[in-house]
């Protein structure tokens, strides 16, 4: 260990600096080196708590109070389970209480023991008020004589603006933050090479590294707190957009097959048989992609168009336009059910022109193969052998096509469906199976806000599909109150009617059996709530008329749902389907054919329906437990209805209360069917975390100060900074630190995604 080259401050491990024990503790929040440490940025502050008086506090103020202890009871709870303490602190004029719950008391004991009668301490939470008295719930606390020495230096750590750290019940905040300052004290410049090059942070008005995580840590005030975080927003945004340019850059540099439009082809047969006549949006979309693919720089395009824009048959223009030109194209679904489906559209729309090999075919003709993870292995066989030998011009597939042993002629172009469920990694492993690389085209439903998709998509150039195809009936949405018999009623009757009319309706469910959710399918409205009770607790703060009751009633399940709906009276002699990723690919198959022909008019399933899936007489559709799925979900399943010129009702069904969370988001669908007002709203209520995807979120990589919808002006900026830096240095030379930021911000993920597939 000695002699050798002395190891990066910033890669030290923190069992070095603070010792084994604290270093446990921090490890369990995912820090183990003093950099990870530092990038740990408290979530808030609190106000110093020096001069208060506890007559003085007001309810919903974050506060740090000096006080003494004056009694403390422990209690079971009845109606909750688990068990409360509640102490009572002084400051000999007003008094505040504590409460603590927890399901076992043996933590409750640790509380107990620690607050003894007569203690001194310095307590930090927010205060609240409940049945008229004021209190803390599950506070951070110094307790004088035991986690500092005297009530002097409580007083100190009181009296600064109080950084709140994203903490756990085994790290309090208060320890977080003594051990960073433990690590930052004596950190000077050298220690903490600057990513943001020097000039950009003379441009923008920006302090240095070190300046700004002192100012984010240890803020001697207001101003050089907001100063710290102004930079370290900057650093994030540019961070993630100069790795954007590089991978335009790259792009950029490499070579494609150029697959130009042939005169006579298939793009031109197909036009001449279409059904419809192409949008204004359609054809220009179509022009922009036919001289992307024409060149020989890989065409990289997102094309978004909210649901029911007509994606696909631009998608297939462009396929077409490929084999024309002596190339493939992979068509990249996410469920088997819409790989299934756009195997049945694209034959379609294609006709005999699909049907290659068989008698009577043009001598144009191609062939489309589906590939899917569920295939027999003689299909499978043979799918494999269409792709390879170039038999069929068009393979579609889910994930599965992402798969070893997958093998093209020449691939000239992958065509990414509905990819916000698909990782930017994904995109490109599917990329290096190829000898020279592949255009690609990626398709999303989901309507992305300018700064979202410059931060996720930002290597991508961009179409738009605005307009939708004419004909298009409104959807009306409503919420059902769960607990309201009379709205229910009236919601199956309502279906009952739509089906007496010829119609179809969609009822959709959470769950396929009364334990199981749907395969790698947790609904979005899950996850938050996750979230949000991480982020409670992590806050220090259990507010008690925040705490959800923990899962309510069992959500809705398929099989149950399915049952209950064939006995009811509204729907006497209404034969009823069921769908979902359980079943075996025939019975998918039939179920998806039945309720399209109308022998089971009234389909039972999970979010498998949710993307693509195209029946034009479907115009109801109820969703149970629609609080558990996210907005964009609950708007993708909505796109599933109002297909043809019937007027489409949307009816969500939710035992969410009003002014929650759960309901604003439901509310957001009422008002609007713009994809693009609720793709806004969706960040602004959710994490962005899930909005950005795998690619973004989660881990070390996630944006910490940095929101994409606040911080635009700052995202702007810095894409015009990292346009600069990538056009004066590409590969980055002679910004080491910025390099070295990026291949710590972008790693872990990729290697983790390349393990997995
Ligand atoms: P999405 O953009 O959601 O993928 P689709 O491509 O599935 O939308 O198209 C939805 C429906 O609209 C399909 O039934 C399709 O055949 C139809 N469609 C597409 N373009 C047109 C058009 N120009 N005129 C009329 N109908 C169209
Ligand atoms: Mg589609």
């Amino acid at each position: 260990m000695t002699g050798e080259e002395p190891r990066p401050r910033l890669a030290e491990p923190l069992a070095r600096v603070l010792g084994t024990r604290t270093a446990g503790a921090l490890a369990k929040l995912g820090l183990t080196t003093v950099g990870e440490l530092l990038r740990h940025y408290p979530r808030r502050y609190g106000r110093p708590g020096e001069s208060t008086d506890l007559d003085t506090l007001r309810t919903g103020e974050y506060v740090a109070v000096l006080a003494e202890v004056r009694s403390v009871t422990m209690r079971p709870m009845r109606a909750r389970g688990g068990a409360i303490l509640e102490a009572v602190v002084t400051d000999g004029r007003g008094s505040l209480g504590l409460t603590f719950f927890a399901k076992r008391p043996g933590i409750l004991r640790i509380h107990e023991d620690r607050l003894r009668p007569g203690r001194t301490g310095i307590f930090t939470g927010t205060v609240r008020e409940y049945r008229g008295r004021r209190q803390l719930t599950h506070p951070d606390y110094l307790v004088v004589g035991l986690d500092t020495e005297s009530e002097e230096e409580a007083l100190t750590e009181a009296s600064r603006l109080i950084p709140l750290y994203p903490a756990t019940a085994g790290v309090p905040t208060w320890r977080i933050g003594r051990s960073v300052r433990t690590v930052l004290d004596p950190i000077t410049e050298v220690d903490v090479p600057d990513p943001v090059p020097a000039p950009l942070l003379a441009k923008r008005g920006h302090v240095g590294l070190l300046e700004a995580l002192r100012g984010v840590h240890v803020p001697a005030d207001g101003e050089a707190w907001a100063r710290g975080r102004a930079r370290l927003r900057y650093e994030e945004a540019l961070i993630l957009q100069v790795a954007l340019a590089r991978r335009r850059a790259t792009a950029r540099s490499m070579r494609s097959v150029a697959r130009p439009r042939i005169a006579g082809g298939l793009v031109e047969a197909l036009d001449a048989c279409l059904p419809f006549t192409l949008t204004v949006g359609q054809r220009k979309v179509g022009i922009d992609l036919a001289s992307d693919l024409a060149g020989d720089v890989p065409m990289r395009r997102l094309l978004q168009g909210d649901v029911g824009s007509g994606k696909t048959v631009v998608a297939l223009r462009a396929m077409l336009q490929v084999i024309d030109a002596g190339g493939q194209a992979a068509l990249l679904a996410p469920t088997e059910v819409l790989a299934w489906q756009h195997f049945k559209t694209l034959r379609g729309l294609l006709g005999p022109l699909a049907d290659a090999g068989t008698l009577g075919a043009p001598e144009i003709a191609t062939r489309v193969a589906l590939l899917t993870g569920s295939l027999g292995a003689e299909e499978r066989r043979s799918a494999l052998a269409d792709a390879e030998s170039g038999g069929a011009g068009i393979v579609i597939g889910t994930h599965a096509l992402l798969g070893e042993g997958v093998r093209f002629a020449d691939l000239g172009l992958v065509v990414v469906d509905e990819q916000h469920r698909f990782g930017v990694e994904q995109r490109d492993v599917l990329r290096t199976r190829t000898e020279h690389e592949p255009h690609m085209l990626v398709m999303t439903a989901t309507p992305i806000p300018r700064t979202v998709a410059m931060t996720v998509f930002g290597d991508l150039d961009t179409s738009t599909l605005t307009e939708k195809p004419t004909g298009r009936a409104p959807v009306v949405t409503h919420i059902v109150p769960a607990d309201n018999r009379a709205w229910l009623d009236r919601t199956w009757a309502r279906v009952g009617e739509e089906v007496a009319a010829g119609r179809r309706a969609f009822v959709v469910c959470a769950r396929i059996t009364g334990d199981e959710a749907e395969e790698g399918d947790i609904g979005e409205g899950v996850i938050q709530e996750q979230i949000e009770g991480v982020d409670l607790t992590a806050d220090g703060e259990l507010p008690l008329e925040e705490v959800r009751p923990h899962p309510r009633t069992p959500l809705h399940a398929v099989g149950d749902v399915a049952e209950e709906l064939r006995a009811r009276p509204e729907l006497d002699g209404v034969p009823i389907g069921v769908l979902h990723g359980r079943l075996r690919p025939e019975d998918k198959d039939l179920a998806m054919a039945h309720f399209a022909s109308g022998e089971a008019p009234v389909l039972v399933s999970t979010t498998v329906i949710e993307v693509g899936v195209d029946v034009p007489e479907a115009s109801v559709m109820v969703v149970l437990d629609a609080d558990h799925f996210g907005i964009s979900q609950l708007h993708q399943l909505r796109g599933r209805i109002g297909r043809a010129d019937t007027p489409g009702v949307c009816l969500l069904v939710s035992a969410a209360g009003e002014g929650t969370l759960a309901r604003d988001r439901l509310e957001a669908l009422v008002e609007t069917t713009d994809g693009f007002a609720l793709a806004e709203k969706d960040v602004e209520l959710r994490r962005e975390g899930d909005v950005l995807g795998s690619a973004q979120s989660g881990g070390r990589n996630s944006l910490r100060l940095l929101r994409v919808i606040r911080d635009k002006d700052i995202i702007e900026e810095a894409r015009m900074d990292a346009r600069d830096i990538v056009e004066a240095d590409p590969t980055l030379e002679s910004f080491p630190a910025l390099a070295a930021a990026i291949e710590e911000w972008l790693e872990p993920e990729r290697e983790e995604f390349l393990e997995r597939s």
